[in-house]
């Protein structure tokens, strides 16, 4: 698929940031190039267009991103999925471990409920703490969630084993 490798080339590899080692998958320099942007959000559509799907969470910060055009395409509603203190209403939320200590996520008590269709969108999976977190903070409120979905995914950190069952959609590996 030439859209693929358009997305791919799009993306910028920082190495040495936040911290020396790591190689830092830039998703902004694909936001410049607006057929690449297009390109990702309708692949994302084309797969859940005609699935049912009531909610696409969206994961802070990136999440907020690639979410909402899928959720306004695909007619569902949009969650941010936030991190600590940020959220004004009343929350609940889940922990989850980090490489030194742990990392919290929230979400609007009200904001979903039991027996509704959930899609959780993220830039990029790496360990997969992060989306597991939103997976477990969406299921403890009854929420079926059908799939996770991110425009990359770092195989080699093996993510997709935290997921269990859960089904992940990546473009780029
Ligand atoms: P995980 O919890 O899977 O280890 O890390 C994934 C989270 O960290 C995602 O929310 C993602 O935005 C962020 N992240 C980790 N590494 C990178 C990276 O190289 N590029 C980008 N864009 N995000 C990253």
């Amino acid at each position: 698929d030439d859209r693929i490798s358009r997305i791919s080339s799009s993306i910028r590899v920082i190495p040495d940031f936040p911290k020396p080692g790591i190689m830092f998958q830039d998703i902004t320099t694909l936001l410049l190039d607006p057929k690449a942007f297009k390109d990702t959000i309708d692949l994302f559509v084309e797969r859940y267009k005609d699935q049912n799907i009531n909610v696409v969470a969206g994961i802070e910060a990136r999440g907020f991103i690639f979410g909402p055009p899928i959720a306004l395409a695909i007619g569902a509603k949009f969650v941010p999925m936030r991190k600590p203190k940020k959220l004004p209403g009343e929350v609940i939320s889940e922990e989850y471990s980090l490489e030194y200590g742990t990392d919290k996520m929230e979400m609007h008590v009200g904001a979903v409920k039991a027996g509704e269709r959930a899609l959780v969108v993220d830039d990029l999976i790496a360990t997969g703490g992060t989306l597991s977190a939103a997976i477990r903070l969406l299921e403890r409120v009854g929420v079926d969630v059908v799939e996770c979905a991110c425009v990359i995914e770092l195989p080699e950190l093996k993510g997709r084993d935290r997921l269990g069952d859960k089904p992940l959609f990546v473009l780029v590996s």
